[in-house]
Formats: structure tokens, sequence, C-alpha cells
């Protein structure tokens, strides 16, 4: 009831409430389905055990949805925000988006927070009458508050953002601290042993052992990557629950003058500083382990070699683009328009696109 609407005025829906209008809006995108075939942090075939974009979104909306269950926020808007969070992403992950960044420094870089606002507000067709999905103000801005960067400046809302902002983006956080740990195990970049010499993994044994015994391999495994999501979990509840509880935020108007206040650095959905501690430690090992691991960074080059020779070739060939994308190109540059068609791409999309083009 409180939303401040759309920017193209729609008449309510019988059925449903505007944020869940607005779920059903990001999942029946195409950003949203092509999810599916994005790179999470493992570029190349590298088996179908580890998390692809899609996966790892819906593993973010469900860790999601039980910290805003227990801290009563709006459901609805909580899931929407975490299923619409990484639409952005242009294929090789973080990979293709460093890339992209550098092709477009001169013209405000490339920012998967940010694409991600464009293809809601313009690049996504499916209305007649307006361009984009033409979602909730309050979407947009959780989106346009989690741009970081150099695209940052003319985009971040004044407002700070809302407490279902702040929750969604501690779910991603939780999910790939995680889940990039159990991948890592799978494929063989680091040992559980190794990660137990980490003591909020060393924790996370402990409790599994409490509850099941000793375990051995992969059960073992499966334990302390389940008991590591619990703790988190319940760590940001209870702290951030006290936190609320403490300063007395009983409305929305309450959390947007606190946060506006206190700015980034204080936010009121945060974990104990002992978790805040084990997570940042975690994140330090699987960043050098895994991230910039040889393995990776092999890949990841030659990947980015193939995405700036596709950006060359189409920026030199722009009638090859499907008519809307050309057509922008008068608009906002032939670079821009041939790096929103990039990003729209999947991983294997670009396998394939750069062996018809420039091979
Ligand atoms: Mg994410």
């Amino acid at each position: 009831a409180d939303s401040a609407g759309r920017v193209h005025p729609e008449p309510p829906q019988p059925f449903r409430s505007p944020y869940q209008r607005d779920h059903d809006r990001i999942v029946h995108s195409a950003a949203f389905r092509r999810l599916a075939h994005k790179t999470q942090v493992f570029t190349g075939y590298q088996g179908d055990y580890h998390r692809s974009r899609l996966t790892h979104t819906l593993e973010v909306t469900g860790i999601a949805r039980t910290l805003g269950r227990s801290l009563a926020l709006n459901e609805d808007l909580v899931e929407t925000l975490a299923l619409a969070h990484d639409i952005g992403h242009p294929p090789l992950g973080h990979a293709g988006e460093d890339t992209l960044d550098e092709l477009l420094a001169d013209e405000g870089g490339f920012n998967h927070n940010a694409q991600a606002l464009r293809i809601m507000e313009l690049l996504e067709t499916r209305y007649p009458d307006f361009p984009g999905l033409n979602l909730s103000r309050e979407i947009l801005d959780a989106q346009a508050a989690r741009v970081k960067g150099r695209a940052a400046a003319a985009i971040r809302p004044a407002t700070a953002p809302l407490l279902e902002t702040q929750v969604v983006d501690a779910a991603d956080s939780i999910a790939y601290d995680t889940h990039d740990a159990d991948d890592a195990i799978e494929l063989d970049f680091v040992t559980l042993e190794e990660l137990l010499e980490l003591p909020i993994v060393a924790e996370a044994a402990r409790r599994t052992a409490e509850r099941y015994g000793e375990l051995a391999g992969t059960d073992r495994r499966r334990g302390v990557i389940h008991e590591l999501v619990d703790m988190q979990v319940a760590d940001l509840i209870t702290t951030s629950r006290a936190e609320i509880v403490r300063l007395g935020i009983g409305s929305v108007d309450q959390v947007r003058a606190h946060a506006g206040a206190a700015g980034q650095a204080s936010r009121l959905v945060a974990h104990s500083p002992a978790v805040s501690r084990g997570k940042a430690e975690l994140e330090r090992f699987l960043f050098q382990r895994v991230y910039r691991s040889d393995r990776v960074m092999t890949v990841r080059l030659a990947a980015q070699e193939k995405l700036t020779r596709l950006f060359r070739w189409y920026c030199d060939h722009p009638d090859a683009m499907p008519p809307r994308f050309r057509q922008r190109a008068g608009a906002v540059g032939a670079r821009r328009s041939v790096a929103d068609y990039i990003g729209g791409m999947t991983d294997r999309y670009l396998e394939w696109d750069h062996a018809r083009r420039v091979c």
C-alpha cells in the first residue's frame, strides 16, 4: 500500500500485490532465464555439479525469504529483489564484467548492478506501451543502491536501503561464501581439511560432529556446508533483531532515517563481530585459492580475449546485431549498444557466436 508506484501508471491487479507482479515480471524475463547458462565462478565446462547464476539466485532467494520472514519484512518484496539481484551479469561472470568495464572506460564503464537497472528500465521489451518491465519504484531503488564503482555517482538514490534490500545483500553473501567453498572442494581446488583451518569452518564441523558423530568424506562435507549456512542465518537473524529492537525501529521511515544518518557502514541487518570476522577470513581464502588461482585465471584470460574480439567485431559490424540493438546504437552510441547486446548473451552463446563471427 505504501509503494511509490510505477513510472508508467498501470491499473491495480485483482489477484496479486504490486511486488508479486514484479516477481512474475522478473521470472518471465529473458534476462532471468539466461542466468541458467551464465557463469557464477567457474567458466568453461567443468562438470555440472557447481552453481550457475540461476541456482545461485535460487539459493539466495531461499535464504533471503527465511531472513525476511524471521524479521517480519515484506516477503514478496524480499523474494523479488533476490530473484532480480544478478540479472545484470554479462557472460563469464566477473571476468566478463571487468572486460566490458575496460572496453567502456571512456563511456561510464560497465557494472552488473547498473546493467540490471538498464534491463529493468529499458532492455527487456515485453509490453507494447512502455520499454522495460515497469517495476515498482522500490525494486529500482534497491537495485540502484547496489551499484558501486564508476557507475555509482550517476545512479545511487539519496534514500538509504530498505531492510528488504539489506536482507538480500546479506543472503547473497551467505550463499556465495558457502557454495563457493562447496564447489571448490568438489572441483579439487581445495580440500575440506584445508578449509577446516579457518575458525568459522572448524566451528561448523564441531557442530556437525555434535549432531551426527564423526562423519567422513562427502557426508562430512555436506554436513559442514549445511551447518555453515545455518550458523550464518541464525547469527544474522539474532544480531539484526537485537539491533532493530535496541534502536526502537518500527517503521520504514525510521529505517531510512537511521541508515541515512549512519551510511553504508552501519546497516541494521548485520552479522555479529565474530561471524563477520569468520566470513572475511573465508572470503580471503577463497579469493587466493579459487578466484585468483592459476586454473581459474588461465580460463578467465582466454574467455576475456574472446569477449574482447567479439565486442570489436560488432563495433565494426553493428548491422549484424538484432534490429532493436542496431536502432539503439543511434541514441546511446554503438559501443554501449554492443555492450548491451553482448551483456545479454549466455556463456555458451558467446562461445558459439565467437566461433561464427570471429574465427
Ligand atoms: Mg549474487
